[in-house]
């Protein structure tokens, strides 16, 4: 059964888009079948891996709202052994329609369970909110990996984000976890990032991970590309950082390369 993870963190712009695509796409290069859920209506997992809005025939409204077959969805990209349920803007409606519905926060669980034993990890990238597509993600996860950029107020909003988690995990998953916190965008020169650093090692404890991801153009410029860091410059350093922190998942999850 394939571990499910959700990168979430109801900020804006902390590398969860980011972290979802590269860290998917080195662990396939690490031998893993990946799954990528895009439930962002922006949709910028999608285009990260180099899917053309325009080819999409079903995407992961469908499967949520419709209750559509959740195989239907799912998109082979360029990259091997990573494959995606893809996401338009067609998703920005579908929390006001799945409101009304019945078991509205199973939804993603269980469509995933349809195709879970067909993956080793499949990753969920979530939207900047804490509304129902991140119960959703929540609900069907066994564990939350949050990234943390590297900035004044970085901590600011963990602690809602924190309580959603104990929310989900009294109504709906019991087990749920947080599987690692990353710190993102680091810049080793300030103090601002060694500062921010050491707050979250305080706050977080063994939960940080020993990777570090810093700042590099180059992780800014592969989405646009459509093609994950490890394809779009393997030599640079985000391609390294995020091998390192596939290497750390698989470790933690006693998995081994294949
Ligand atoms: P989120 O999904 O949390 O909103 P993104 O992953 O989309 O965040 O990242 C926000 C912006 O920062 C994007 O333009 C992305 O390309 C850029 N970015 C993310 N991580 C890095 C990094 N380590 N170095 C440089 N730019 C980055
Ligand atoms: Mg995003």
């Amino acid at each position: 059964m394939g571990v499910i993870i959700a990168l979430a963190n109801q900020k804006g712009g902390v590398g969860k888009t980011t972290t979802a695509v590269n860290l998917g796409a080195s662990l396939a290069d690490l031998g893993q079948k990946v799954l990528l859920v895009d439930t962002d209506a922006q949709g910028n997992a999608t285009s990260g891996v180099g899917i053309q809005k325009s080819t999409i025939n079903k995407e992961i409204y469908d499967v949520l709202v419709n209750e559509e077959p959740v195989a239907e969805a799912v998109l082979h990209t360029e990259h091997p052994n990573l494959d995606i349920i893809p996401a338009t803007i067609q998703l920005s409606g579908a929390e006001i329609e799945l409101t009304p519905q019945m078991a509205r926060e199973t939804r993603l669980k269980s469509a995933l369970a349809d195709i879970q034993d067909q993956y080793d990890y499949i990753l969920i990238d979530c939207p900047p909110s804490l509304g129902l597509l991140t119960i959703n993600a929540f609900t069907a996860s066994d564990s939350i990996l949050i990234p943390v950029q590297s900035e004044y107020y970085a901590l600011e909003g963990l602690s809602q984000l924190l309580n959603t988690i104990k929310l989900v995990q009294k109504h709906f998953n019991r087990e749920l976890r947080v599987e690692g916190v990353l710190l993102t965008m680091y810049d080793a020169r300030t103090n601002l990032g060694k500062q921010v650093n050491e707050e979250v090692q305080t706050y977080f404890k063994n939960k940080v991970y020993q990777t570090i991801i810093p700042r590099n153009v180059q992780l800014a410029e592969a989405p646009s590309f459509g093609q994950p860091i490890i394809d779009y410059a393997p030599k640079s350093k985000g391609a390294i950082v995020y091998t390192d922190l596939a290497k750390e998942v698989l470790a933690a999850h006693g998995k081994q390369e294949k």
